[in-house]
C-alpha cells in the first residue's frame, strides 16, 4: 500500500477523474440490457458532473434506486455512459478500446462489491491472484504478493479455502485483497458492508480507512448515511442527480501515479505459455467439477475416435490378408488353362502359338506358358516326387518369381535345350539336407540328368499347395527330354491395367476361340477378384470416413452444448474476470482452452479404448493392421472438433458486457 507521490509545491494536480454531464438510460433506442421491443427508455443518471482527485476518500450516498451502482459501473469502466464525457487523468475514456478499458480495470481500479463476487471454484489465494494473472505478473511474485496481502488482511490461515467456506466478512476481505493485487490505486466499493453484520462491517470500514490513509483513492458507495459519514467527502445523489457535495480538496491532494499505457500498443497481459497453463489449470478444474456431465458428452467423441481406429485396423488387416494371398503370384497376373471339350475333335488344349497370340492382345504386358506335371527328382539315393515344370524366360517377370541363389536359366539355355534346372526351396531342403550348395550340382529329373543353376525364392503355400515343392527347367528341355510334348498346361498372362482386367479376360477367351474351336477355356482371373476387393475396401474406407465424420459432429455438438451451458453457468465468473482486467481475448482463450481440453481428453480416451480393442482382436486372432496415422488423425480430428465447436460459445463469453455478466446468474 505505497502512498502515491506528493505533488511538487505549487503544482495544481489535474483531477484523476472528471465526469461532465454524464447521462445513462436503459432500454429504448440507446438501450443496453433489458431493452424489450417498444419499452420506453428509462433515464437513470441525469447529467452527473464531478471531479475526483487522487487520494480522496469519497462517499457517494443515496437511497436505493437513486443510480449509485450505475454511476459506479461507469466510473469503473464496467459500463459506458449514454451521453457526457468521462475524463480519466485528462483523457477521454470514450476513445479507449476494449483492451485499454481492460487495462484501466486491471491496473487502476480495484472493485469491492456488496456480493463479494469471488469465483466460487477458485481458492482464496487463486481469487486474489486473478488480477495479477491478467497483468502478466510472474507466478512466484504473484504468489508472494497475494499471500502477503491476505496475511495482512487476516486471511493468512484461509489461503486454500473456497469462498463458500468463508463468512461474509472474510469473503469481503478476500475481495479487498484482490482489489489491491495490482496496486488498487482507486478502490471502488459498492455497498461493501451491505451484506455484513455490524461487526464485520466495521472491520471492513476500518480497512477502507486504512487504505485511504495510505494514499489510495477510495470511492465508497452506500445508502447508509452513518457509513458515508466516515468518508472525508460526501456526495449525495437522488434520482440520478447530485443534490449535495460536501466538497473535496480540503485534504492535501496527491498526483496521479498511474502511467497510462500506450493505447495503440496493447500492453500487459501474461506470456502465452503462462496464459495457456493458467487456462488449462482452470479448464481442468471446471471439467473435473462437472465430470459426470462432461463424461457423458465426451462419450460421443470417445466412441467416434475408438471406432475409427478399430474399423481402420480391422479393414486394413483383412485387406492385408487378401493382398498377401494375391501377392504370391503378383497382383496383375491371371492364369489361362483349357480342356478339349469333345474327344471327337482331338487336339491340344493349349499351344505355344496360343501364348504368342495372347501376347499381342491389348492390355497384356507379358505372357508365360508353362508345362506342368509330376516328376521324380533324385540326388544320390534320395527320391522325391515333386511338381515338375517347363518355363520360358518370361517366367520370372510375369510371375514375379526369381532366384534366391544362383541364376535363372536364360534365352540361350532355352535355345540350346540345355539340361539346366532351378529348384524350389522345399526340394532343396529335401535333396540337400547335407548342407551342400545345390548350385552346380547334378540331379536326375525323371531319370534325365540336369544341372542345378539356381534355387527359387521361397513363395510359401498358396491355396494349400506348397509352391516351393517344384523343379523348373527350360520349356524346350521339358518338351523334348521330360514330357515329350510342347503343350503348356497353363499360360500366365500379366495385364497392364487392373481396371481393364475383365475386358482383357474376355479378349483372351475370344482369341483362344479363334485360334482353335471346341476348347473349354478357363481363366483364373484373380486380377478381377482383386479389383473387386480393392473397390470393396475403398467403399468401406469411405463408409468409415462417414461414420467418423458423423460421430465427430455428434461429439462436437455435445461439446458445444456443454460449453454453452458452462458459459451460461459461469456468466458471473466471466463478469468478475472482466472486472478484474481480463481482456476479451483472455476470456476467449479460457473457453477455447476448455473446449480443446475436453476434446483432447475425449480423444485420448478414445485412442486408448480403440487401441485396447485392436489389441484384444489381435489376441483373438482377427487380422488387424495398426495404423499410427489413423490414431493421430482421429485424435487430431477430435481436437479440431473442440476448436470448431468450442469457438461459438467461447466467443459468446468473450463478447459479454462486463456489467451484464456481473449481474448474471
Ligand atoms: P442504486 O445502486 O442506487 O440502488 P442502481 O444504479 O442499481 O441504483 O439503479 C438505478 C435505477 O436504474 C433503478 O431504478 C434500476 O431499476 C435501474 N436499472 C439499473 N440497471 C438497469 C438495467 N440493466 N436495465 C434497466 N434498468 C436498470
Ligand atoms: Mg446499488
Amino acid at each position: 500500500m505505497t502512498p502515491p507521490r506528493k505533488p511538487a509545491r505549487g503544482e495544481t494536480p489535474r483531477p484523476l477523474i472528471e465526469l461532465q454531464d454524464i447521462r445513462k438510460s436503459y432500454g429504448g433506442r440507446e438501450g443496453e440490457g433489458g431493452a424489450e421491443g417498444g419499452s420506453p427508455a428509462v433515464t437513470v443518471l441525469h447529467g452527473i458532473s464531478l471531479q475526483l482527485h487522487a487520494g480522496e476518500f469519497v462517499a457517494i450516498v443515496g437511497a436505493s434506486g437513486s443510480g449509485k451502482s450505475t454511476l459506479m459501473h461507469i466510473l469503473g469502466c464496467l459500463d459506458r455512459a449514454s451521453a457526457g464525457r468521462y475524463l480519466f487523468d485528462g483523457r477521454d475514456v470514450s476513445t479507449f478500446d476494449g483492451d485499454a478499458l481492460a487495462w484501466l480495470r486491471r491496473e487502476a481500479f480495484g472493485f469491492v462489491f456488496q456480493g463479494y463476487h469471488l469465483v466460487p471454484s477458485e481458492s482464496v489465494l487463486e481469487n486474489t491472484e486473478i488480477p495479477a494473472l491478467y497483468a502478466g505478473m510472474p507466478e512466484a511474485e504473484r504468489h508472494t504478493r497475494a499471500v502477503a496481502l491476505l496475511e495482512r488482511l487476516g486471511m493468512g490461515t484461509r489461503l486454500h479455502h473456497r469462498p463458500h467456506q468463508l463468512s461474509g466478512g472474510q469473503q469481503q476481505r478476500v475481495a479487498i485483497a484482490r482489489a489491491l493485487m495490482n496496486g488498487g490505486r482507486i478502490i471502488l466499493a459498492d455497498e461493501p458492508t451491505g451484506a455484513l453484520d455490524s461487526k464485520s462491517g466495521a472491520e471492513v470500514m476500518a480497512l477502507l480507512h486504512e487504505l485511504a490513509d495510505a494514499g489510495h483513492t477510495v470511492i465508497l458507495i452506500t445508502h447508509d448515511r452513518s457509513v458515508a459519514a466516515q468518508a472525508r467527502r460526501i456526495i449525495e445523489i437522488r434520482d440520478g442527480r447530485i443534490v449535495e457535495d460536501s466538497g473535496g480538496m480540503e485534504q492535501p491532494a496527491v498526483a496521479v501515479d498511474i502511467e497510462m499505457p500506450d493505447l495503440q500498443a496493447s500492453r500487459g497481459g501474461a506470456s502465452m505459455a503462462a496464459d495457456m497453463r493458467e487456462a488449462t489449470r482452470t479448464a481442468w478444474r471446471v471439467m473435473w467439477s462437472n465430470r459426470f456431465r462432461t463424461g457423458l458428452t465426451l462419450l460421443g467423441i470417445v466412441i467416434g475416435v475408438a471406432s475409427v481406429i478399430v474399423m481402420l485396423a480391422v479393414g486394413g488387416g483383412s485387406q492385408k490378408k487378401v493382398m498377401a494371398q494375391f501377392e504370391t503370384f503378383g497382383t496383375r497376373t491371371m492364369f489361362v488353362s483349357a480342356q478339349v471339350a469333345s474327344t471327337r475333335n482331338p487336339g491340344a488344349p493349349l499351344t505355344l502359338a496360343d501364348a504368342e497370340a495372347l501376347r499381342m492382345l491389348p492390355n497384356v504386358e507379358g505372357v508365360a506358358p508353362y508345362i506342368e506335371d509330376k516328376v521324380v527328382v533324385r540326388r544320390g539315393n534320395i527320391d522325391h516326387l515333386t511338381e515338375g515344370g517347363g518355363a520360358t524366360i518370361d517366367f520370372s517377370p510375369v510371375l514375379g518369381w526369381g532366384v534366391a541363389e544362383g541364376v535363372m536359366f536364360d534365352a540361350d539355355d532355352e535355345l540350346r535345350v540345355a539340361k539346366v534346372a532351378v529348384i524350389g526351396q522345399t526340394v532343396r531342403k529335401l535333396l540337400f539336407a547335407d548342407g551342400q550348395s545345390p548350385v552346380g550340382q547334378d540331379i536326375l529329373v525323371d531319370k534325365v540328368p540336369f544341372q542345378i543353376v539356381g534355387v527359387l525364392a521361397a513363395k510359401g503355400a498358396n491355396d494349400g499347395e506348397d509352391q516351393d515343392d517344384r523343379v523348373v527347367v527350360p520349356l524346350s528341355a521339358a518338351t523334348t527330354r521330360i514330357y515329350g510334348h510342347p503343350h503348356p498346361t497353363w499360360i500366365a498372362v500379366q495385364v497392364r491395367d487392373i481396371e481393364r482386367a475383365q475386358e482383357t479376360a474376355e479378349a483372351i477367351e475370344a482369341q483362344l476361340a479363334r485360334q482353335q474351336a471346341g476348347r473349354e477355356v478357363r481363366i483364373w482371373n484373380r486380377v478381377e477378384a482383386l479389383r473387386v476387393q480393392t473397390e470393396t475396401a475403398r467403399a468401406m474406407t469411405l463408409m468409415l470416413g462417414l461414420i467418423a465424420i458423423v460421430s465427430l459432429i455428434v461429439g462436437g455438438i455435445g461439446v458445444m452444448n456443454v460449453m454453452l451451458m458452462t458459459v451460461r453457468e459461469r456468466t458471473r465468473e466471466i463478469g468478475i474476470r472482466m472486472a478484474t482486467g481480463a481482456r476479451q481475448r483472455d476470456i476467449l482463450r479460457q473457453f477455447m482452452t476448455e473446449a480443446v481440453l475436453v476434446t483432447s481428453v475425449g480423444g485420448t480416451v478414445g485412442v486408448v479404448a480403440g487401441l485396447g480393442i485392436v489389441v484384444g482382436l489381435m489376441l483373438a486372432g482377427v487380422p488387424v493392421l495398426f495404423s499410427l496415422a489413423a490414431s493421430v488423425g482421429a485424435f487430431g480430428c477430435a481436437v479440431l472438433t473442440g476448436l470448431i465447436f468450442g469457438f461459438m460459445p467461447a466467443r459468446n463469453a468473450a463478447r459479454l458486457d462486463p456489467v451484464v455478466a456481473l449481474a448474471g446468474e
